[in-house]
C-alpha cells in the first residue's frame, strides 16, 4: 500500500507534547496503573478549571469514555424500560446507544438550521407522557441555549444530561459548559477531541446523590473504589457490592496525560479559534455556508469542528468535494451522518427523512475541514488554497 505523502494533511491529530509524554512515563514508573492519585487530581483540577472560567462548584468524575459517562449519568437519573429520551438526529450514535443499554427508547428530533444543535421547539412537540429526559449535543463546540433548555426541562419535568463531547472549554450565557442546572454534563477525551487521554471522559454533576451513584456504578457497583481502600485505615480487603455496576474507570497513565492537556486547554482553544477565523475570512466569497458562532467572543465556542455546508451554486457536490480535497492532499470528514440514515436507528424507530428536513439537507452539503490545534500556519494555508481551488 502506498504510504501517504509526507505533506499530506490529516483530518485530525492529537496535540501531544513532551509534557504529556513525561507525565505518562512518570505514571508508569510510579507503579500505580489503575485509577489512583492522577485520576483523583485530574477530577479536582477539572472542577477547578470550570470554576476558574466562571462556573459554580461541581463534582467531576473521570471515566474511560464519554459513552460510559452518558450511560452512567442516565442510569443515575433512573432512566429505564418504558421511558423515552429525546436526542438530536445530528449526532454520533453514542448519544443514542446508551439509552438503548438501559432498555429505554430514543425519540430522535431534527436540529436548528443555523447551529445544527437540537431544535428545542421540535423537541417540545415530541414530548409524551413517557418522556423522561433530553440529551442535547453542543455540536462542534457551540453550546445549546441552556436557559431555554432548562425552561423546557422544568416545564415538562425532564432530566437533562448534556452531551458535551465537543465542548471543553467553552462558556455560554456567562456559565462554562459543565456547570449550571442540568443533571449531568459529559465530556469526551477521545483521541481527536478538544483534549485527549487517548480514550476517556469526564462527568460533572452538582447533586451529591447523583455523584455517589455514578461513582459506585463506575466500578462494579462497589461502594468504595480501589484507591479509597488503599488510602483508608479501615481494612483494605473489605468492600460491598450494592448493585451490578460497570467497569468504566479511567486508568492513571491516561489521567496523567489528561492533567497536562487540561493545563493546555485554553491555549489549544485559541489555536483552533484562529484557524476558524482564518478559514472564515478566506471563504467569505465562496458558495458555502460558514459555521454558526463566528461572531461570538473567543471563549464562547470550543471550535472542535469547522463544518462548511456547500450551497446550491457550488460547482460540485459534497462527495466530489471531499475526493478533490483528498487528491490535493487534504483529508476531510463529515459530522455527522444523521441517525435517521443509520440502519439500526432507521429500522428500529422507522425514521423517515421527511421528519428531519434540516439534518437531511445539511448532510448532503456538510464537510468538516482539518482544524486541529497543532496545525501549522502553512498547513492552514494549504487547506485554504485547496478549498479555493476546488470551489473556484
Ligand atoms: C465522540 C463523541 C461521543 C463519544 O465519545 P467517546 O469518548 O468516544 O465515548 C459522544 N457524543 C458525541 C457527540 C461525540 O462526538
Amino acid at each position: 500500500m502506498a504510504s501517504p505523502s509526507p505533506d499530506h494533511i490529516p483530518f485530525a491529530l492529537p496535540d501531544i507534547g513532551e509534557a504529556e509524554i513525561e507525565a505518562v512515563v512518570s505514571a508508569l514508573r510510579s507503579g500505580w496503573l489503575t485509577t489512583g492519585p492522577n485520576a483523583a487530581a485530574f477530577e479536582s483540577e477539572f472542577s477547578a478549571q470550570l470554576a476558574s472560567i466562571g462556573g459554580g462548584e461541581v463534582t467531576s468524575i473521570a471515566v474511560n469514555s464519554a459513552t460510559a459517562g452518558l450511560h452512567l449519568a442516565l442510569e443515575a437519573c433512573g432512566i429505564g424500560p418504558g421511558d423515552e429520551v429525546i436526542i438530536p438526529d445530528w449526532t454520533f450514535t453514542a448519544t443514542g446507544e446508551v439509552v438503548r443499554y438501559l432498555g429505554a427508547d430514543v425519540v430522535v428530533v431534527d436540529v436548528d438550521p443555523k447551529t445544527l444543535n437540537v431544535d428545542l421547539a421540535v423537541a417540545e412537540r415530541a414530548i409524551t407522557a413517557r418522556t423522561k429526559a433530553i440529551v442535547p449535543v453542543h455540536f462542534a463546540g457551540l453550546p445549546v441555549d441552556r436557559t431555554a433548555l432548562a425552561d423546557l426541562a422544568s416545564a415538562h419535568g425532564l432530566r437533562v444530561v448534556e452531551d458535551a463531547a465537543h465542548a471543553h472549554p467553552v462558556v455560554s450565557g456567562g456559565l462554562p459548559v459543565g456547570t449550571g442546572t442540568s443533571d449531568a454534563v459529559v465530556f469526551s477525551f477521545y483521541a481527536t477531541k478538544t483534549m485527549t487521554t487517548g480514550e476517556g471522559g469526564m462527568v460533572t454533576v452538582h447533586d451529591p446523590d447523583l455523584a455517589r451513584r455514578i461513582r459506585t456504578m463506575r466500578l462494579h457497583g462497589i461502594s468504595r473504589d480501589v484507591f479509597d481502600r488503599y488510602r483508608s485505615t479501615v481494612p483494605s480487603w473489605h468492600y460491598e457490592v450494592v448493585a451490578p455496576g460497570f467497569k468504566y474507570n479511567l486508568p492513571d497513565p491516561a489521567a496523567a496525560m489528561g492533567r497536562v492537556q487540561l493545563s493546555r486547554a485554553a491555549t489549544m482553544l485559541s489555536a483552533r479559534r484562529s484557524i476558524a477565523t482564518r478559514y472564515a475570512a478566506a471563504f467569505a466569497d465562496l458558495p458555502v455556508t460558514l459555521p454558526a458562532g463566528l461572531d461570538l467572543p473567543d471563549d464562547q465556542h470550543a471550535w472542535h469542528l469547522f463544518v462548511l455546508r456547500l450551497n446550491d451554486d457550488a460547482p460540485l457536490e459534497r462527495d466530489a468535494f471531499i475526493q478533490r480535497m483528498a487528491d490535493l492532499g487534504v483529508s476531510c470528514s463529515v459530522h455527522f451522518i444523521p441517525l435517521h440514515l443509520q440502519p439500526y436507528w432507521r429500522d428500529t424507530y422507522r425514521l423517515d427523512p421527511a421528519d428531519f428536513p434540516v439534518a437531511h439537507d445539511s448532510f448532503a452539503r456538510a464537510v468538516s475541514l482539518p482544524a486541529f490545534s497543532s496545525m501549522t500556519d502553512e498547513q492552514v494555508q494549504r487547506v485554504i488554497d485547496a478549498v479555493r481551488e476546488v470551489l473556484g
